[in-house]
């Protein structure tokens, strides 16, 4: 029998099936995309090799679990573009103010955040993660003995399960037997998904022509559709790119389209923002394995890493462990925390 069945193939459930794995255990991880990473993922920009973040983009500086991890897998980092102006995009016309430094000391990853997952996926023993496997079922046999059944009906047993999943997410599509207690399905019934109701478009030019105009691609907009845009060149500026967020409100907002995208950017820079190459838009609230529909309604950002979920569940063989589940930020250091609890509990 197994020692644990991982649910969720994003950066907290890799990474707590490696930890397990180094431990001895045996291991499998089950994820409901054709895809691993969730929440990370970088995608090719117009056919070539070159990645862009469409999912997280920035790392922390004290950020330890995130900075040990990027050492241990031998990925690169380098610093956010900052230098230059930035930007007010307000009724009055865009308004300028210079700085040499918008404040932020973010990092990003070279080849993109999936590095990150694709890199912990391939140090797993062959056979560990199980693509297209949507979980319906976790049912509590006897002690030692969870049953994990798929759609389809497919069943595996494992002496512990970990809920790699967002909890709203999980209390909505996962049948638990016998029913997890009250207290907890109503706190993981409202806790927000981290990101769940953003929109992130990222938009690729030939040159990075802000820069060379002296602005750091900062934009804070009171007009939209991207509230808040950001350089997203390569490491040396090439490909040149920007991305912006757009938080949605309602299932009933239309999410931008690529005409009003770059009629912002041409309200922000002119005529060389006329022809991008590449516009992607990647809503988060439609991905049905990240946002549960009514996502926009969850907004007590107080419960994450509430106490309860430090707690395990089903006679100790149950453990939450996404990264609305530790710290207060939602961020991969959250998850990677996360993670480290549950292996913690289930070693
Ligand atoms: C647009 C955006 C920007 C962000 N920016 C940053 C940033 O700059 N820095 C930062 O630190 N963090 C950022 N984040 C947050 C960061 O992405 C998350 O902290 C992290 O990816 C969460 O990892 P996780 O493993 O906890 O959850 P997820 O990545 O959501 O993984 C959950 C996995 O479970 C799978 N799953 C769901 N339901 C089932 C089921 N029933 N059966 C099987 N599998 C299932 C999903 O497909 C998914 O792969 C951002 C997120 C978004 C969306």
């Amino acid at each position: 029998m197994l020692d644990a069945i991982v649910v969720g193939a994003g950066v907290s459930g890799l990474h707590a099936a490696w930890k397990l794995e180094k431990a001895g255990k045996e291991v499998l991880v089950l994820e409901a995309r054709s895809r691993v990473g969730g929440r990370l993922l970088s995608v090719n920009i117009n056919g070539s090799d070159d990645k862009l973040d469409i999912g997280a983009t920035w790392i922390w500086p004290g950020e330890v679990r995130v900075d040990s991890l990027i050492t241990e897998l031998g990925l690169e980092t380098f610093p956010q573009y900052v230098n230059g102006a930035l930007l007010y995009d307000t009724h009055g016309g865009p308004q300028s103010v210079p700085t040499d430094s918008n404040g932020i000391l973010s990092l990003r990853v070279k080849g993109g955040m999936t590095s990150i997952t694709d890199s912990i996926a391939g140090r797993l023993k062959d056979g560990t993660i199980q693509l297209n496997s949507v979980v319906n079922e976790v049912r509590y046999e006897k002690d030692g003995e969870i049953k994990v059944i798929l759609a389809g009906d497919k069943t595996f047993t494992a002496k512990n399960v970990l809920i790699a999943v967002p909890p709203a997410l999980a209390v909505r599509h996962i049948k638990f037997s016998p029913e997890l207690s009250e207290n907890l399905i109503r706190i993981a019934r409202v806790t927000p998904v981290w990101m769940g109701i953003i929109i992130k478009t990222v938009i690729v030019y030939e040159t990075p022509f802000w820069r060379d105009a002296g602005f750091s691609g900062t934009v804070m907009s009171a007009l939209g559709p991207l509230q808040e845009i950001h350089d997203m060149c390569g490491p040396d500026g090439k490909p040149a790119a920007l991305f912006g967020f757009t938080a949605m409100q309602s299932p009933n907002q239309k999410a931008p389209t690529r005409e009003e995208v770059i009629e912002q950017f041409v309200r922000l820079y002119g005529q060389p923002a006329e022809n991008p190459i590449e516009v992607v838009i990647q809503d988060w609230s439609s991905e049905i394995y990240t946002s549960p529909q009514d996502v926009f309604r969850l907004q007590n950002y107080n419960l994450f890493g509430e106490r309860i979920y430090e707690g395990t569940f089903l006679s100790g063989r149950l453990h939450f462990c996404s990264c609305e589940t530790s710290g207060r930020n939602g961020h991969i250091e959250d998850a990677l925390a996360a993670s480290e609890r549950a292996v913690k509990a289930v070693l």
